[in-house]
């Protein structure tokens, strides 16, 4: 379906769009870069830029590599622009509203075989494709954090979604280097879902006294065997992100207390402590 001269569009320039811009251009393909805030695609674009400096000073990659693959990621003004996009990936805010709108004016610009992607963290795949006109080009593809670096995208099948789009996105994510892996669209899918007593339990260690937050990551890290604790991970992830998430699963599975999203976390959120990409979080990057 898909080869390295398809166009993918690619919506929402945050932690998760840039990176997965910059895994499509690294597989060869022309991106367009689409923000609704302005001047964010090509801060995106730009941040790409940025790490990828960081593998020429290291001689992992040169400078004509990088301007070449840079030169790949496009930024539009417009969401009329994403027209020739053969697939669009969606990495906006967690909301179900918002990427429903973002689809159906997609449907409109684009191609009727546009594959549309979400990389929606725990929406329903099958709700997002309901006020759709065509579900069935509609799958999630849901990369993780930094998308770049992490091999692993769960492709999500809705109830609509047609299965040789599904293979197609998981063939795809292969050819980029990825670890594609098929999975329904339940609440947070398989990552998500498992993840969500690791952070909460954490975070009520924390309130609990039971041992200070550094403490909590260390020992997850050293003894645990995990790359982050919950409160390091939480802080990249983005709280804004990460509890949007929480309550979302917390909903869909009619409130069981298992979900149940934390208060310390939601404190962070309404002082806009989203973590790292806003300098604080639980840990001060500043
Ligand atoms: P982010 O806040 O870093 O970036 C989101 C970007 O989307 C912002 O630049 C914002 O301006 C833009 N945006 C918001 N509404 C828009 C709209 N209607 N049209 C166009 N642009 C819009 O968020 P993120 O962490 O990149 O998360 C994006 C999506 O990816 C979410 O669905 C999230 O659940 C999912 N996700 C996040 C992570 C993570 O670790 N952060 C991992 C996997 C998946």
């Amino acid at each position: 379906m898909f080869d390295t001269n398809s166009v993918i569009g690619v919506i929402g320039a945050g932690t998760m769009g840039a990176g997965i811009a910059q895994v499509a251009a690294q597989a060869g393909h022309p991106v367009l870069l689409f923000d609704a805030a302005e001047g964010a695609a090509a801060r995106g674009r730009d941040g790409v830029a940025k790490g990828l400096q960081k593998l020429v000073e290291r001689g992992k990659m040169t400078a004509e590599a990088v301007e070449a693959l840079v030169a790949r990621i496009a930024p539009i003004a417009s969401l009329e622009e994403m027209a020739p996009a053969a697939l669009v990936i969606e990495a906006i805010v967690e909301r179900l509203d918002v990427k429903q709108s973002v689809f159906g004016q997609l449907e409109e610009i684009c191609s009727e075989s546009t594959v549309l992607a979400t990389n929606t963290s725990s929406i329903s795949v099958t709700a997002i494709g309901s006020t759709l006109k065509r579900p069935q080009n509609l799958v999630g593809m849901h990369f993780f954090n930094p998308a770049p670096i992490m091999k692993l995208v769960e492709v999500i099948s809705g109830l609509d979604t047609r299965q040789d789009v599904a293979d197609a996105i998981y063939s795809l994510s292969a050819s980029w280097g990825k670890k594609p892996v098929h999975a329904k669209s339940t609440p947070g899918f398989i990552v998500n879902r498992v993840a969500r007593p690791f952070y909460a339990e954490g975070f009520r260690i924390s309130q609990e006294g039971g041992a200070d937050n550094a403490t909590i990551d260390a020992v997850i890290r050293e003894a645990g065997g995990f790359r982050m604790g919950p409160f390091e991970l939480t802080d990249l992830i983005g709280h804004d992100v990460n509890y949007a998430v929480t309550s979302s699963v917390f909903a869909a599975y009619y409130n069981d207390q298992r979900f149940l999203p934390s208060l310390i976390q939601l404190e962070l959120v309404n002082a806009g402590h989203f973590g790292r990409k806003s300098g604080k979080g639980f840990y001060d990057y500043r």
